[in-house]
């Protein structure tokens, strides 16, 4: 058995962390700020060497982490096959160098990948717009170009006036997101799903499922390649800062917008949850009234959804409406919300192995998708 030590890297798609000392199979590790901001939550590494040794790895400094409330009982994912990710047993001590979260882990292999969350590459990304845009009656159109030079993809389809937009991965460490996308996109292009005939006889969808690449591949947490926090671009998004948002709110004007979704993943709140447009100056009881039928529908239908839980709404006419959720619900007079998805769990279902994962975050998107149905029906 070898005792070298270990060595650990993150030059790859959506790579982020900095090696600070190892010493055997112990480790002290940092994670890099986002490009031009001062925001840092998101990782994803590799330990190499490790096998049959038990790791002990602290990612240090995390007091000035953008969540620090996110720590607190959390845990890593981790795999040995980049197919199944589970999670490692993970402590936080906010008194410890700064705010340190240990993980310890014993690969059966000499290799084991560590993130925030489920990545979902860039490559992953690709072939599901491939796919999808291969099916029956599918539209892929590039809206515009991030910065770095990625498309921004959109997928378009269904024969219905009523103009429904989901976009996902503004904040692009949020990987959850594009795993509710994965599942969202399986079942509008499933032939043989009466909710997606239906929904895709009474709709056209216009479907984002990552709306910041530069930020996705350069292993961000929350911005685009220039710093910029793209969900607070929405009022006056330009070609220089943010691309990305001009593009995407620009194919909206031309094609208007009935009900949007902009999914998104929190790091402090263990469960699903809605944030709406409370707060927007042509808010009314009547334009509420949506909103929260849309929330008691995906309530019904799945477990994994609560709305106990959520965040603090705005006072009346102090939204922010550089928010995309408030600007395109006073822009459209749409429905519009943010789903927020769990980096740790839902509390009221907690599944020991994996936590809130890829597999649930896409059953999510299917189940927001036959909530949608009953939702336009009723
Ligand atoms: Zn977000």
């Amino acid at each position: 058995m070898t005792s070298l030590p270990i060595m650990i890297d993150a030059a790859f798609d959506s790579g982020n962390i900095e090696v600070l000392a190892i010493d055997g199979t112990c480790a002290r590790l940092a994670i890099r700020k986002d490009n031009l901001s001062d925001f840092y939550q998101w990782f994803h590494f590799r330990v190499a060497g490790a096998r049959g040794r038990e790791l002990e790895l602290k990612i240090t400094g995390l007091n000035a982490s953008a969540y620090p409330d996110g720590w607190t009982d959390y845990r890593a994912v981790v795999s040995e096959d980049r197919e199944y990710w589970g999670r490692a047993e993970t402590a936080f001590d906010t008194h410890e160098d700064g705010g340190t979260l240990t993980i310890r882990y014993r690969p059966q292999g000499d290799l084991a990948w560590f993130a925030y969350f489920t990545p979902f590459s860039w490559e992953r990304h690709q072939d599901l717009v491939a796919q999808t845009a291969l099916a029956d009656g599918v539209e892929h159109r590039v809206l515009g170009h991030s910065l770095d030079g990625r498309s921004i993809d959109c997928l378009e389809m269904g024969e219905g006036p009523r103009q429904v937009w989901l976009m996902a991965r503004q904040h692009p460490g949020e990987s959850m997101a594009e795993w509710w996308m994965e599942g969202a996109l399986d079942r509008l292009t499933d032939p043989a799903d009466p909710v997606a005939r239906k929904l895709r006889r009474l709709c056209r969808f216009h479907v984002v499922p990552n709306a910041n690449p530069d930020g996705s591949v350069r292993g961000h947490l929350r911005t685009n390649a220039a710093g910029a926090n793209l969900n607070r671009e929405w009022e006056s998004p330009t070609a220089e800062r943010s691309p990305e948002v001009l593009a995407i709110r620009s194919a909206m004007d031309a094609n208007g917008a009935e009900f949007v979704m902009d999914v998104h993943g929190d790091e402090a709140i263990p469960a699903v949850f809605l944030a709406g447009y409370e707060g927007i100056p042509s808010w009314s009881d009547a334009r509420q009234a949506g909103f929260d039928r849309y929330a008691a529908i995906l309530q019904r239908r799945t477990p994994d959804f609560q709305t106990r839980l959520g965040y603090a709404v705005a006072s009346p006419g102090k939204a922010n409406m550089t928010m995309a959720t408030n600007q395109l619900a006073e822009r459209f007079g749409a429905v519009t919300m943010t789903l927020e998805m769990p980096f740790k769990d839902n509390i009221d279902l907690p599944c020991a192995a994996q936590g809130w994962s890829g597999e649930r975050s896409a059953q999510m998107g299917r189940d927001c998708l036959g909530a949608l149905l009953e939702w336009l029906e009723s």
